[in-house]
């Protein structure tokens, strides 16, 4: 049952909405007089020649709008739910989930547990589909909504039921099916846990789930994360160097197998597992086009190459300058290569590479994303810092300023007394923030 409101905070400038005079504080009750459940009713509704608008104006009062438009012309009007609707929590209780290893005391969003296939869409979030019904999917293909991201983690199904501990989580191959009868893309995730879905339950898995290309372009198989708040969870034992070797091993003759039979490697590696293995990372051209990316997955040999093909196009000289740069212990060994090169590569710059030690969260957390502007500032003060200090975007809240712990940019830099230049994720952008003077956020 929807609770919320559609409620109008903005209203984009030349729009249809500005036209019709609608403002930030209306309420809009339906469109052609069906109420708009979500954000995909919305887009479906509106993609007319003709429309009605029911809205409730902030003075209380009520009135239709008629709207002449182009087909898919959008109204302009930004709503203060970007769902349109409460977002849907899950119904399982994963023995690998990370919220459920998170310290007391955060903000509460964080605790926030979403399965909601709309975010699947809207946000690219993986969700395990555990919780949704028929009437729902209907609507997915109704819509032809896609491409959707699906947490599998496992497709023995018996073991899926355990490892997510819901008794409903042994659909999932019928709700595939279906997905893929209906052409909508998919891209599939797998978080590995050690001697419970690794081996031969992955060969299992990547065989059974690469049965669904090309409707489904990926699978990423992403190692469990492990923080030290695991008091009475499910017994983990974390990866190490020939856990991750065996790993590497096993999806690599997976990769060259598929690749043979129908094109795609389909299943892509986590960097993580190569940083723990200290094996060598793979050319781009083993990632095709990065699907997922967003993932963790090729992050690193993307980076390296764009930072190879950008130094390549900067002749040598002298910048005299001493900057820092601050990194998770996973990235450390990388990025003070990197910064290497640079330093050779121009006479006169110092770089100090900084790791930074995941206190926080410790156990084996040990990604650049998750580290916290407490951490940075503890470990950092004191330290020779030089004109600024870089830090990854990776660990800035998505458009903001502000750290996983709620500190700001602003916090750090007084705390610390310098001036901070945040590095994009390219490598040229890497290379450009340490070199100009020019760094933005
Ligand atoms: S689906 Fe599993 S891992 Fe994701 S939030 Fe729910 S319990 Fe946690």
């Amino acid at each position: 049952m929807k609770t919320k409101e559609n409620v109008i905070i903005k209203v984009e400038k030349n729009s249809i909405a500005e036209e019709l005079g609608i403002e930030p504080g209306d309420i809009l009750k339906a469109v052609n007089g069906k109420p708009v459940q979500d954000v995909f009713d919305y887009r479906y509704l509106i993609n007319d020649e003709y429309i009605e608008l029911t809205i409730k104006t902030k003075q209380g009062g009520e009135c239709i709008a008629e709207v002449e438009k182009e087909y898919y012309e959008d109204l302009g009007i930004v709503f203060e739910s970007g769902l349109m609707d409460d977002a849907k929590s899950c119904r399982n209780n994963c023995i690998f989930c990370f919220i459920d290893q998170l310290p007391k005391g955060m903000r509460d969003t964080l605790y926030f547990k979403d399965d909601d296939s709309r975010l699947s869409f809207l946000q690219g979030n993986y969700v395990t589909l555990t919780n949704m019904k028929d009437d729902e999917l209907n609507r997915v293909i109704y819509y032809h909504l896609s491409p959707i991201n699906v947490s599998v983690h496992t497709t023995d199904m018996e073991l899926r039921k355990k490892m997510l501990k819901n008794r409903f989580a042994d659909k999932l191959m019928v709700y595939l099916d279906r997905l893929a009868e209906a052409n909508i893309e998919m891209n599939f995730q797998i978080v590995l846990c050690r001697n419970i879905n690794d081996g031969s339950v992955l060969e299992k898995s990547i065989s059974d789930l690469s049965k669904y290309y090309p409707h489904a372009k990926s699978l990423s198989v992403v190692p469990i994360g492990l923080t030290r708040y695991r008091d009475g969870l499910y017994p983990m034992e974390p990866f190490d160097r020939q856990s991750c070797m065996d790993v590497i091993e096993l999806i690599t003759r997976w990769q060259k197998k598929l690749k043979k039979e129908i094109g795609s490697a389909f299943v892509f590696i986590a960097d993580e597992f190569y940083i723990t293995a200290g094996a060598e990372f793979p050319p781009c051209e083993e990632y095709e086009d990065f699907p997922q990316i967003e993932n963790g997955v090729g992050m690193i040999s993307l980076m390296r190459q764009e930072f190879n093909d950008c130094l390549r196009n900067l002749m040598p000289c002298e910048i005299v300058k001493e900057v820092s740069v601050a990194t998770g212990e996973a990235a450390y060994s990388f990025i003070k290569e990197l910064c290497e090169t640079l330093e050779d590569k121009f006479s006169g710059l110092k770089i100090n590479v900084y790791m930074i030690k995941n206190e926080f969260f410790g156990g084996k957390i040990s990604v650049s994303g998750l580290l916290t502007g407490r951490d940075i500032v503890t470990q950092l003060k004191g330290k020779r810092i030089g004109e600024y200090l870089c830090l990854p975007k990776n660990l800035l809240r998505s458009g903001e300023t502000v750290l996983l712990d709620d500190m700001d940019l602003k916090d750090i830099e007084k705390l610390l007394d310098t001036k901070i230049r945040i590095t994009g994720e390219s490598g040229s952008d890497f290379i450009k923030t340490i070199i100009d003077n020019g760094g933005k956020l």
